[in-house]
């Protein structure tokens, strides 16, 4: 095993705090990923990245950084990768799924703020995280309150460029969105002290859509009934796209679509019979939170598909390859991330409507609703999402909780009733 806790000191890494961590996370992955049967053989290489997390992937971005190229930071899929990526940058998803430092960061933040926040903020206090330390600007963004006051407290330990989110779509917020994507652009040019190229920006905006088109591809084969893969699989995947190299991940993910493809031909599943279908929506799932997921494929169904920004909002929809010089790729870049239906937006039909559309694409039989504690946006927009689905006659259930175990019972609880009725239901 290979020692990285020189690269580790020297990036100012709390080395005996960061041992604690690295000694829950194998349990934890073992609890929830590995112990699942018939797993693909194409996640090895998945398991591998997760494996190395703190190692190899850091030692990456060390010697992108020694030579030359910059990483940036973000907490939300509105950041326009293909910005980081043009200007020689590495981009990685900075959000975490697992409570660290909570007592630190309520210091700084009040203990009625989502999991999310409060544990991204403890990271950073508690020195754990290699990512945040190795990046040379934090791209945040103002969405929901609690982050963008955040923000101005993160600031405070790292440069950090904030955009403005709008919260409505009309002419002149698609305006102020198309001009903050561009002050985006002019940050990282004062960054790397040049100006990026049109031919940059299109050959990022190509690489990031093929990586799009690669978890799409997978994302479809996630449609067969009996199951090719687990809901909590295709997270994993989901989640290591937000900080593996994309090149690379494009290929492995092919790799692994090719393999589910060879299996249907042979009429391998993973479980071999139908099981209850369950849409997961709401707040994103950041590494390593399976809590849920887990919960729902323990107890005899399979999350078919995920409506989060660890999931399909992460890389539905592509840039206009086609778009004219640098001010049109800008515009098609604009476009495209606005069409990300989170639910800070109001009014926000586009996201009932796009769960409908995954509830029919998908054969749904129930939407499983995720939502972290004190998170406002999503913790309302439930009760539209559920009058929407009441409609249709899918069944809703609405679960809220946080980066705990303490209430594994309880959803444990509600979860099974929920698919013992979805399964008698099918029965008749
Ligand atoms: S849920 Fe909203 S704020 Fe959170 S990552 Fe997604 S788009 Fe960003
Ligand atoms: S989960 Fe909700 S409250 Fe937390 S950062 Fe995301 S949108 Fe904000």
């Amino acid at each position: 095993m290979t020692d990285y806790r020189d690269m580790w000191e020297k990036l100012g890494i709390d080395l005996e705090a960061h041992d604690g961590l690295l000694e829950v996370l194998p349990p934890i992955y073992e609890e929830h990923i590995l112990s699942q049967e018939n797993r693909p053989e194409g996640m090895g290489y998945f398991d591998f990245v997760f494996s190395e997390v703190h190692g190899l992937r850091i030692q990456e971005l060390v010697e992108h950084k020694r030579k030359g190229g910059i990483v940036a930071g973000t907490f939300c899929t509105y950041v326009p990768e293909e910005l980081i990526v043009a200007a020689n940058g590495i981009c990685v998803g900075l959000c975490s799924g697992a409570d660290v430092a909570i007592d630190e960061a309520e210091k700084y933040l009040p203990r009625n703020l989502c999991s999310l926040i409060k544990s991204s903020l403890g990271f950073k206090l508690a020195k754990v995280c290699p990512y945040i330390e190795s990046c040379d600007l934090l791209v945040g963004e103002a969405t929901c309150d609690g982050k963008k006051k955040y923000y101005e407290i993160l600031g405070q330990l790292q440069p950090l460029h904030l955009m403005e989110v709008p919260q409505m779509k009309l002419a002149h917020d698609v305006e102020l969105w198309r001009s903050e994507v561009r002050r985006l652009l002019t940050r990282l040019e004062e960054l790397i002290g040049r100006k990026i190229q049109e031919e940059e920006l299109r050959e990022a905006v190509s690489l990031i859509n093929e990586k799009r088109r690669a978890l799409l591809r997978l994302e479809g084969l996630r449609k067969s009934d009996p199951p090719l893969i687990s809901g909590r699989d295709a997270l994993l995947v989901s989640q290591i796209a937000f900080y593996d190299d994309p090149r690379r991940l494009i290929d492995k993910v092919g790799s692994l679509c090719d393999e589910l493809e060879e299996r249907k031909k042979r009429s391998e599943y993973i479980g071999g019979a139908h099981r209850p279908r369950i849409l997961l929506s709401g707040c994103p799932m950041a590494l390593p939170n399976w809590k849920v997921a887990t919960l729902i494929e323990t107890s005899g169904a399979v999350v078919a598909m995920d409506e989060m920004c660890t999931g399909i909002r992460y890389f539905d929809n592509l840039v206009d390859e086609e778009a004219q010089g640098m001010e049109g790729l800008l515009d098609a870049i604009a476009a495209r991330y606005l069409k990300i239906h989170c639910s800070i937006f109001t009014p926000n039909q586009e996201r009932l409507e796009h769960i409908s559309e995954l509830v029919e694409d998908y054969d749904i039989d129930a939407v499983v609703y995720y939502a972290l504690q004190f998170c406002d946006p999503y913790t309302i927009e439930a009760f539209r999402v559920q009058q929407a689905l009441e409609r249709e006659g899918i069944p809703f259930l609405y679960l809220e909780t946080d980066y705990s175990s303490e209430d594994v019972g309880q959803l444990s609880t509600r979860i099974q009733a929920l698919i013992e009725m979805v399964a008698a239901r099918d029965k008749t």
